[in-house]
């Protein structure tokens, strides 16, 4: 299986510098999360590696497929990619049942009927919701739509899962529970990840590895553990709580 890898990555938006010179390697396997205060070019960074915006310089692949090298006209579409993805505002489609929701994109890959619903028997398996697959989103809690969302993300046997505030929708003791939930998930499927949060409990508690963004720079990348015992900067060690 491929890692991510992401090179001297630069974004501006009319002219404003969003991402400057973002360097990492998402091992495969790997919990890594995009950890920093909000408007420091999390989603930016994740919205460039799904091919929904394109940076103006740096390079993006996957194993040996290069998603971008720098020149948007070369660049794999987002439906090229091979990508889950959930954002933070999971959206499952209202009139379709949970399993019609989980069928889409697989119709969008052209994958057959019986294949298509054993794939979601499997993903609904996987988070605990095949007993609703018939039913409508309306008619489940928070936490059973987000978990169903993603489901979604990873119907498809995609090669790296982006998350991008996933829980920041559920009330706090629902997030709790959702975060055991999906670090055991994580474990259990296997799948790279990347994973973007404002939250510092959350990324230490999720993650094999951490990197920690202010103002559209990479400030370090590190364990859990090196992230809080060593904090590269003042603003690292700020950031996560720690008064050096
Ligand atoms: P984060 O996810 O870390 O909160 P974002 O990546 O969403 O941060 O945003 C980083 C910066 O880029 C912010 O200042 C935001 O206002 C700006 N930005 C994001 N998307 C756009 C856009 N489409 N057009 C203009 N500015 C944007
Ligand atoms: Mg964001």
């Amino acid at each position: 299986m491929p890692e991510l890898v992401v090179e001297n990555l630069k974004k501006s938006f009319a002219g404003n510098a969003v991402l400057e010179d973002i360097n990492f390697t998402v091992a495969d396997g790997e919990f890594f999360t995009l950890l920093g205060p909000s408007g420091c070019g999390k989603s930016t960074t994740l919205a460039c590696v799904a091919g929904l915006e394109h940076p103006e310089s740096g390079t993006i692949r996957v194993g040996d497929q290069v998603f971008f090298d720098g020149d948007p006209r070369s660049a794999v579409p987002p439906e090229g990619r091979n990508l889950g993805l959930v954002f933070q505002s999971y959206a499952l489609w209202p009139h379709m049942t949970i399993a019609g929701n989980l069928a889409l994109p697989l119709k969008l890959r052209k994958v057959s009927g019986p294949e298509q619903k054993r794939l979601i028997d499997e993903a609904l398996d996987k988070v605990d919701m095949l007993h609703l697959r018939d039913r409508y989103p309306h008619q489940l809690s928070g936490g059973q739509q987000q978990r169903v969302a993603l489901a979604r993300g990873i119907v498809y046997a995609p090669g790296v899962l982006l998350l991008d505030e996933p829980l920041s929708n559920l009330d706090a003791k629902m997030r709790d529970q959702a975060r055991i939930w999906l670090k055991s998930l994580q474990r259990e499927v296997g799948i790279t990840t990347v994973y973007v949060t404002h939250d510092q409990v959350e990324a230490m508690s999720l993650s094999d590895r951490i990197a920690v963004f202010m103002h559209g720079r990479l400030q370090q990348v590190g364990t859990p553990t090196e992230i809080y015992e060593t904090p590269a900067t003042p603003e690292v060690a700020g950031f996560i709580g720690r008064c050096n």
